[in-house]
């Protein structure tokens, strides 16, 4: 295939960026602004070793499951990457690429999988879920203040005060904020400059509680006419928190490590299930709190746990999955690499008076070995929710040996997933069920619930998988 070929075909499949996928002289075509199930003719643009890039020519026939995307700037933003597909094609093509990953990668049967994979949990509405949202603040080409979001893969910014996916707080926030800059002349952060003062407007919104906080980003340590921004911000219902981050370093990371609270208190709180739980600015708290209570809800279905059981919980961040469990087991280590994570997780607990949790700082790799070698922990269920890249082949080793009753995998990588899975089914565990949840709709992430059982349970101290 050469450069400025035109190609047609059918689109198949969608890339982790989002972009739509088809074949053509047994070569993948990655081409932007398609949905699976589109015919299409398409020019290439790049061609590489193995794939190329082409571009969108004529719409031959459209899929059925294309719709109306409901942002008028969606095909530019960055955010989303599934808007223009209906909502059920996003779902069953999310269901597909779990138990297409699970067969391809992990080995297993696709008989077996039509038996224990369960359907995808949705949301009702999958608009306006996110309880966080993050404006850059800049300048158009004529010097106009804007704020929105980066355009795929770049750091300019669309104008947008109204994200379909966040609350509809976020509009009334930001332009009071830039309606305040505009009155005295405050200036916006340049990327390419560095300088420039007003960065980012974050903002939490508590789904459950109503309660909101704002944070303010800023390339210095005040903002010309603090107390009447102030004020404005407060006229709106549920304003709890106004804060102000300094950020001077030339960075693309968003958030600086200085806080100072500018009205009311620090923190906002709200809950998922019935865990009660305090967001500071710099706390990561998981953006979709509907699904989230969705998704621990079958983490603890599948632990199975009576209330007795000792549960250790690997990669557990601020410990929601912790406390969730804690609220059914006997007792609940947590282990997470982030320590700042770890305070929030005890401040958690405490706030919520459990007495049956504990958090170690660290590697999973190493805390878990190392706990296991001089402590002999011991484990009836072990939960994991490790980042994209999985588990190190350490911590699943590790586990094996523990040998726990049920091991429930959360992940939000399907590829890796199927790895790990692939891993622990070769040394004595059965895959039980499997679940995936709409944690991100518009976008082509998914997470997934597992529950692995042992096959041959309370052989900890035989001689059956040979490390003994
Ligand atoms: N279970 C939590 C967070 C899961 S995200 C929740 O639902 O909110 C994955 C977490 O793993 C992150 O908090 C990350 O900081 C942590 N992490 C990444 N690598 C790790 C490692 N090697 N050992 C322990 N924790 C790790």
């Amino acid at each position: 295939m050469k450069k400025d070929e035109m190609i047609r075909m059918k689109i198949e499949d969608i890339s982790s960026e989002g972009l739509g996928i088809g074949h053509a002289d047994g070569m993948a075509v990655f081409v932007k602004d398609t949905v699976i199930g589109d015919e299409i003719t398409a020019k290439i643009i790049k061609v590489k070793k193995t794939y190329t890039y082409g571009r969108l020519m004529d719409l031959v026939q459209a899929s059925l499951d294309r719709t109306e995307p409901v942002c008028r700037v969606a095909r530019q933003c960055g955010g989303c990457q599934l808007q223009a597909m209906d909502y059920q094609a996003q779902l069953r093509f999310k269901e597909n690429k779990v138990r297409n990953n699970l067969i391809r990668i992990g080995g297993f049967d696709p008989e077996l999988l039509n038996r224990i994979m369960e359907p995808i949990i949705g949301m009702e509405d999958p608009f306006r879920y996110r309880n966080k949202a993050q404006f850059p603040i800049g300048t158009d080409r004529e010097g106009n203040l804007i704020a929105g979001f980066y355009a795929g893969r770049t750091h300019s910014i669309i104008d947008n005060h109204d994200c379909a996916l966040g609350v509809k707080e976020n509009k009334e926030i930001l332009e009071i904020v830039l309606e305040h800059m505009r009155r005295l002349g405050i200036s916006a952060y340049n990327e390419t400059t560095g300088k420039g003062l007003m960065r980012h407007v974050m903002i939490r919104y508590g789904f459950r509680t109503k309660q909101i906080m704002v944070c303010l980003v800023v390339n210095g340590r005040k903002i010309p006419g603090e107390k009447e921004l102030v004020q404005a911000l407060t006229a709106i219902p549920g304003m709890m928190s106004i804060v102000l981050n300094v950020n001077r370093e030339n960075t693309n990371v968003i958030l600086g490590r200085e806080i100072r609270l500018l009205w009311g208190q620090e923190y906002i709180e709200d809950y998922i299930g019935e865990v009660k739980y305090q967001i500071s600015p710099l706390s990561f708290y998981q953006v979709n709190p509907v699904q989230t209570e969705k998704l621990y809800g079958t983490a603890l279905e599948y632990a199975g746990l009576t209330g007795s059981e000792t549960v250790w919980d690997l990669y557990c961040g601020i410990g929601t999955i912790s406390l969730f469990l804690a609220q059914r087991a006997g007792k609940v280590y947590g282990v997470e690499i982030v320590p700042e994570a770890i305070e929030d997780a005890k401040r958690n607990a405490a706030l919520n008076h459990f007495t049956n949790t504990e958090f170690y700082v660290g590697k999973a790799e190493e805390v878990l070995p190392e706990k296991y070698e001089k402590d002999n922990i011991f484990a009836d269920v072990i939960v994991i929710d490790p980042p994209r890249k999985g588990c190190e082949e350490k911590v699943l080793a590790t586990m094996v040996k523990m040998a726990p009753r049920r091991i429930v995998y959360v992940s939000c990588d399907c590829a890796t997933l199927a790895r790990d899975l692939k891993y622990l089914c070769g040394q004595g565990y059965e895959l039980k069920r499997v679940r995936a949840t709409d944690m991100f709709p518009m976008s082509v992430h998914v997470e997934t619930v597992c529950l692995l059982s042992n096959r041959k349970p309370d052989t900890k101290f035989s001689s059956n998988f040979g490390y003994f």
